[in-house]
């Protein structure tokens, strides 16, 4: 990325996001309903976007049926499919200033990152599931001599896809590659505070040649789109990335329809564990506090919760909290920016509501904790020490940039703090001793424990959480899982 400030400023301000739903390979405008989204980084109008009702949630889940039940997709070879899903990953890349600018304007992240790792994740889930697509194969197990029995897998058919705006092309992506290439039809929701990139998505999606209603983009909130799409009869399978409160209401949505298979990827309130030994601890700190600040904090899989060992907190916490004043906050566009604004006006009181709690708590302020100036919602690197475990500062995800540092005294009770939550999306372990390192991983409840490293990983690894973190896994092949039924075959030879 070569652009500087000056040329995001004037990309910005040619931008003209195109605001209607995606509906059977065109545009559709829909009853005129719009609402409005704005930037994050000083509150301006981005555009009026087509807002989804029952009859356009209608629309686009026809659309998605007829596809599937009488369209060319699930009966095209999945070679030609893949072919299709690497067309679109090229597209992508091809647009990835406008989308990375998109993104940054419509939910506040650092260009940068939106340039450098969200395009870049969304292409490579794109390519990797495109280059999977014949690379799969049913099994014949070995019943009986006289039998010959198949267990194939189909496309589970119309995919229902909503997902939160932290991430909004890779969380998509994550959904909706693994689903097409399973050979099902799809209907994404975005959040309402970043539908743009999505809607830029499905308009990428059939100039790349996926036949109408493959994919179709309906936009507008969770209680009113969201919930339409979860309530639907026509919907096969419900794919979700968000809240765990959310999450809960997608459950009941399909037990009050038709049944239809959810998978949740939901919150978490992730432990990220120092212990004394560990090899490098500048390194570790450093990563810590990156880990926490990195896109404002609006990470599922932050490392919210630092439980450091007591010997060595005093200067882990020192170099973390240099980090964090040192940190350049700012206007997302430009690339220096290392922390944008948050999503909202509304989200950054809700995080600073948590730092008033966490003050009534007794927890200690180190630094951060208030708005900072500019038009847009910018908040300081917070960070507080003294954390009681069983506070609501040390329990509640926050989804912003606030680091909980806990300390502990031997490793079992770190352990036990690490489980201590209704979470189980991730973990960080720091230790220099191997056998530690696989013993710890093995008691921590977590979907993913980075050793050594935090948020590393890639397409070959699955993705998701145990216990309220949901469950189901985005990513890898094991994804495939989510899109498709087994079906037994039984020959009698
Ligand atoms: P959210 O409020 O749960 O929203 C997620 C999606 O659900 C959005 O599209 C939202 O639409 C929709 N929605 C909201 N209320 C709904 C309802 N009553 N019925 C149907 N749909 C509804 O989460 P968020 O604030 O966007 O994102 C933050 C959350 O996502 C955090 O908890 C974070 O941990 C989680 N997350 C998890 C992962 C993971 O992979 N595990 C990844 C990223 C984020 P509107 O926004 O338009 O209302
Ligand atoms: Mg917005």
């Amino acid at each position: 990325m070569n652009a500087t400030y000056d040329d995001w400023l004037q990309a910005a301000a040619s931008l003209t996001p195109h605001g209607e739903h995606h509906i059977g390979g065109a545009d559709e405008a829909g009853s005129g309903a719009r609402f409005t989204v704005t930037a994050p980084r000083d509150g301006t109008v981005l555009a009026e976007v087509a807002d989804a009702g029952q009859v356009e949630v209608d629309l686009a889940v026809s659309a998605a049926r007829r596809a599937f039940d009488s369209g060319p997709w699930p009966r095209m070879s999945p070679a030609e499919r893949g072919q299709a899903l690497l067309r679109l990953a090229d597209l992508i890349e091809e647009n990835r200033s406008e989308l990375a600018l998109t993104i940054s304007l419509e939910m506040g992240k650092p260009i940068s990152d939106a340039y450098n790792i969200e395009l870049r994740a969304a292409v490579a889930t794109f390519r990797w599931y495109g280059s999977l697509a014949d690379k799969l194969a049913d099994e014949s197990p070995h019943a009986s001599p006289d039998v010959l029995a198949l267990v194939t897998r189909e496309p589970s058919g119309v995919v229902g896809a909503v997902v939160p705006w932290n991430f909004p092309l890779t969380m998509a992506a994550w959904k909706i590659a693994p689903a097409l290439v399973s050979g099902c039809t799809a209907v994404l929701k975005p959040s309402e505070e970043s539908p743009l990139s999505a809607l830029a998505l499905g308009r990428l999606a059939t100039a790349a040649g996926l036949p109408p209603g493959v994919l179709n983009v309906v936009c507008g909130d969770g209680p009113g789109t969201g919930r339409a799409l979860g309530l639907h009869p026509d919907v096969d399978v419900l794919a979700f990335t968000g809240s765990t409160a959310v999450g809960r209401h997608f459950l009941r949505y399909a037990a009050d329809s038709n049944l239809k298979r959810v998978w949740l990827e939901l919150g978490g309130k992730s432990p990220n564990i120092i212990l004394p030994d560990t090899p490098d601890l500048d390194q570790a700190a450093q990563t810590a506090a990156w880990g926490i600040f990195f896109n404002q904090g609006e990470m599922c899989t932050a490392p919210s919760r630092l439980l450091v060992h007591s010997s060595i907190a005093d200067s882990v916490i020192a170099t973390v909290v240099e980090r964090a004043r040192a940190l350049t906050v700012g206007d997302p566009l430009d690339p220096a920016t290392e922390m944008g604004a948050l999503v909202s006006e509304g989200h950054r009181e809700r995080v600073l509501g948590y730092v008033e709690t966490g003050t009534a708590e007794g927890a200690r302020l180190l630094t951060g904790g208030t708005r900072m100036d500019g038009r847009g919602y910018y908040l300081a690197p917070t960070v507080f020490d003294r954390v009681d475990p069983a506070s609501r500062l040390a329990r509640e995800e926050i989804f912003g940039p606030v680091l909980s540092v806990i300390s502990f005294d031997d490793l079992d009770e770190a352990v036990e703090l690490a489980n201590a939550t209704e979470y189980g999306l991730a973990a960080g372990l720091w230790t220099a001793d191997l056998s530690t390192a696989h013993r710890v991983s093995r008691r921590l409840r977590a979907g993913t424990v980075w050793v050594n490293c935090y948020e590393e990983g890639d397409l070959t690894v699955p993705f998701g959480g145990m216990k309220q973190s949901g469950h189901g896994r985005d990513k890898s092949a094991h994804a495939i899982d989510k899109y498709t039924d087994l079906k037994t075959t039984w020959i009698q030879l």
